[in-house]
């Protein structure tokens, strides 16, 4: 496996098949570009549709006896991965961190045991869940629903890809992945996690590829009985249309554009630095980051000087840098398209308050974004109503609490959304009028045990817990399951 700074590697065996590591027939290769040197560090081999049919006629192989094991057998094999991921957990934090541009200290803290927690959290629900109800005279079972494909973004390698499997394998489910060809290698140390925790052949496939041609066969194979799928709501609605014919079941998770309403009485001293700090996680590359900030207008100047202090005193670096709290956007195209919207933000009046076009000074190479922050923005903004996928936040201003509301919900998105008040009977009344499938109070921690998912373009379907676990099972009554008597007699 590769390592932070090491020469430039290729891994031709990036299909993981049957529990076997093989090359892809055809399907050509991709380029890894360090995000923090702009130099290249790695080449993988990329997969076809035809790759994709192999790790279906084997996910659906397995299926057969996976698809009835025992809650038991299902329970020891996730305490098991559970242990091998915690024990190869800086071999992950290296590996994604080299890959996304991610601090290291934020990969070992943040990314990789978050990850992890999602193999617990589906054993627990799994160990105590009801498969079976007596309805009437009826049985109501649930069963694994059969075949899953998981396609997932860059920004979180790990975390999007064990949200779904580990609830997948839980169900007993069996599945064929496409992590995203920009974050490979952490995708590909998970199947060596799985390996050696000892996940039988064909219950997990691996097949790198691209989303136009790996993707997009995931999403239309007739033999796949669900697709889930976290990126784009551009690519979301293309999934969901390749799927169609085959009437699979889609779930998706999409963007976001979520708001931050300060109330008047919130702790400004407290409330705008975390707010801030939070939009800017993982450089600001998080469907969920609370990127529209909604202040009384007559505390904005104050909330702008809070905001800019806080920018400015954010340290941008590459992955191992001392101190480093921001890293680099993940490539080019990411970095031209969050400089369009800081240009756009300034071509459209909104006031500066830090950061602004270019590189964070000392850096002169990378795709390091200087943490931006607009004050006075428009809600017909682009920077306010579009995803931009980087750290810049759009504060806005609102001179009635209903305003503000009525300016949050007014978004095709609705993944997330956060209130900030003094007032906990306040700030409760407020959150039940966000139309967002998670409201933070507060800026509550973010967990991997509540539901996670989106209202409207954000998607369908919940991630985490029992609700994330239900995405993978049929339901199945059985009529007439206690009736004591015969018909034929
Ligand atoms: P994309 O939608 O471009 O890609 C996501 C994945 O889908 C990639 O593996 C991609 O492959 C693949 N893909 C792209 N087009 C298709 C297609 N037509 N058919 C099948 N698969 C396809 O998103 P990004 O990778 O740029 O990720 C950023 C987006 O993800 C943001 O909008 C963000 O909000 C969202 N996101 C949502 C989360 C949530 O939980 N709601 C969490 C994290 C991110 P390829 O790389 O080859 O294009």
């Amino acid at each position: 496996m590769m390592t932070v700074g090491a020469s430039m590697q290729t891994r031709t065996k990036t299909l993981f098949v049957d529990g076997n590591w093989a090359e892809p027939d055809e399907g050509g290769s991709f380029t890894l570009i360090d995000p923090s040197t702009e130099a290249q560090m790695a080449r993988v081999s990329l997969g076809s549709a035809a790759d994709v049919d192999r790790a279906v006629g084997a996910a659906r192989r397995a299926f057969a006896t996976f698809g009835r094991s025992s809650v038991q057998y299902r329970s020891d094999l996730l305490t098991r991965i559970s242990e091998v991921f915690t024990a190869r957990s800086e071999e992950l934090v290296s590996t994604l961190s080299m890959e996304l541009g991610a601090p290291l200290t934020y990969a070992r803290e943040f990314h990789v045991p978050h990850a992890g927690l999602h193999f617990k959290n589906a054993r627990d629900v799994l160990t105590s869940y009801q498969w079976e109800t007596a309805v009437g005279g009826a049985l109501h079972v649930r069963e694994p629903i059969g075949v899953c494909g998981l396609i997932t973004a860059w920004n979180w390698p790990l975390m999007l890809i064990t949200s779904k499997l580990a609830y997948a394998i839980a169900a007993g489910c069996t599945v064929v992945l496409k992590p995203s060809e920009y974050t490979p290698f952490s995708a590909i140390l998970l199947m060596e996690v799985l390996e050696e925790a000892g996940v039988p052949p064909g219950v997990v496939n691996l097949v790198v590829g691209d989303g136009q041609s790996v993707g997009n066969a995931i999403a239309a194979h007739p033999d796949i009985d669900m697709v889930t799928f976290t990126g784009s709501t551009r690519a979301g609605v293309h999934v969901a249309q390749s799927a169609a014919p085959s009437v699979k079941r889609v779930h998706l998770e999409l963007g976001g554009k979520s708001p931050n309403i300060i109330l008047p009485d919130a702790d400004l001293d407290l409330a705008i630095p975390k707010g801030v700090l939070r939009a800017f996680v993982n450089s600001g590359q998080a469907c969920i980051a609370p990127t529209r900030m909604f202040v009384p207008r007559e505390l904005s100047d104050r909330v702008a000087e809070l905001a800019k202090q806080t920018a400015e005193s954010i340290v941008t670096g590459a992955p191992g840098g001392d101190g480093v709290q921001l890293g680099p956007l993940i490539n080019q195209a990411q970095f031209d398209r969050v400089q369009s919207y800081i240009e756009s933000g300034i071509d459209e009046g909104a006031t500066l308050v830090a950061g602004g076009l270019g590189r964070p000074s000392g850096l002169d190479r990378g795709y390091f974004v200087k943490p931006t922050v607009f004050a006075d923005v428009a809600h017909e903004m682009r920077i306010s109503q579009e995803e931009i996928f980087g750290p810049v936040l759009s504060i806005i201003n609102y001179d009635t609490v209903e305003q503000a509301i009525e300016m949050a919900n007014d978004s095709p998105y609705g993944l997330g959304a956060y209130v900030h008040s003094g007032d906990m009977a306040r700030a409760r009344e407020v959150a039940t009028q966000l139309r967002a499938g998670r409201v933070y109070i507060n800026l509550a921690a973010s967990d991997t045990v509540n539901p996670f998912g989106g209202y409207e373009q954000s998607g369908n379907g919940r991630e985490n817990g029992v609700h994330g676990f239900e995405e993978y099972l049929e339901l199945k009554a059985i009529l007439g399951y206690e009736s004591n008597s015969n018909p034929e007699q």
